[in-house]
């Protein structure tokens, strides 16, 4: 979707609004309100959430994508024509870095309606990848103009859950417990079962640190996100320590909201493909569909099953791949460390 899409699509809303603007029932709470999470909903990590009514029902990050990539969307009649203007900025950001389109919602059964938060200013949260039916992006108050969060719960919405739960987390960052607020304990816990990418399997074929995984992420928490607080409400310590040898580069850099990493944006891209799009990856084991998720193993199986022109994406190793091609495929390697041999 182009920008000027989205300007007709803004406009409209603030003919619409221009004359009921009404004041929005704000409850004041204490900065401390980001403990606990909107009524009606149940905390599954930081601020990715699940409506009560959906807990056990649940699709799981690697199958709930949204359809070729098209988001339906709609605001909440309480979202304001200056809000809308402001969640719309996160909104281009995602759709100029990826292929991903937000589309108003007309009739589609699954959709996200985009909220303001009455019970909190400085939280917002998100349910993760497309749940099935209404679901929900919920904005703290005073979080409107604070674009990168939003970006943040656009990339949950996608499917995106935060780096810092990877299950290989501990070989790059330390959690302290110590220093965090047991009430939010649970944010940390690494998600077992959950696909990682890029994988720690590249570090034998030359990966290392930030190239396996993402410090750079929109999805990483900050160092002292969640810490238990002194006398003085400062933070006793970090919660996130990077570990050595990565911490000098990396350790300010963590939980930053100021953009889309590259592998943030290669992820999602990869997640929701292009048709002619398929994937190789020579440390996967399991169903092989062509897909990022679910790649072929062998060089051999990828070429065979790529589309005629298509983009064969190769992840890091080594293939055997002698054989006559006669069909044209783009051979691409985002990571690189790819050895193509006999
Ligand atoms: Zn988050």
């Amino acid at each position: 979707m182009n920008r000027l899409k989205h300007a007709y699509v803004l406009l409209a809303g603030l003919l619409l609004l221009g004359s009921m603007l009404l004041p929005s029932a704000i409850q004041a709470q204490e900065p401390d309100d980001e403990e606990g999470v909107p009524k009606g909903f149940t905390r599954l990590e930081g601020d990715v959430v699940i409506h009560n009514d959906r807990i056990g029902t649940r699709s799981v990050w690697n199958t709930n994508l949204w359809p070729n990539g098209v988001v339906p969307y709609r605001f909440d009649a309480g979202v304001t024509g200056g809000e809308r203007f402001q969640f719309l900025a996160a909104i281009v950001i995602m759709e100029d870095a990826t292929d991903i389109d937000f589309v108003l919602r007309t009739n589609e059964t699954d959709y996200v309606t985009i909220v303001e938060s009455t019970e909190f200013e400085n939280a917002s949260f998100a349910e993760l990848g497309r749940q099935g039916g209404e679901q929900f992006i919920i904005v703290g108050s005073e979080h409107w103009d604070n674009t990168y969060t939003l970006v943040h719960e656009l990339g949950h919405a996608l499917g995106l859950r935060h780096e810092q739960t990877r299950i290989d987390r501990n070989h790059f960052v330390t959690v302290n417990e110590e220093n965090i607020n047991p009430d939010f304990i649970g944010n940390f816990n690494p998600a077992e079962g959950r696909d990682v990418w890029p994988k720690r399997d590249y570090e034998a074929f030359g990966l290392a640190g930030a190239e396996v995984y993402d410090f750079d992420s929109l999805m990483h928490y900050g160092d002292t996100n969640f810490c238990l607080r002194d006398i003085n409400e400062d933070c006793i310590g970090n919660t996130i320590d990077v570990n050595a040898p990565w911490t000098a580069e990396w350790q300010d850099g963590i939980g930053q909201r100021t953009h889309l990493s590259r592998l943030d944006v290669l992820t999602i891209q990869f997640l929701y493909r292009r048709s002619h799009w398929s994937f190789v990856d020579s440390t996967h084991s399991g169903t092989e569909t062509g897909s990022f998720i679910n790649p072929h193993n062998t060089f051999g199986e990828g070429i065979d099953a790529a589309a005629n022109n298509g983009r064969l994406f190769i992840q890091p190793g080594n293939y055997s791949a002698a054989g006559v091609y006669s069909d044209p495929v783009v051979l691409d390697a985002p990571l690189g460390h790819v050895r193509l041999g006999n």
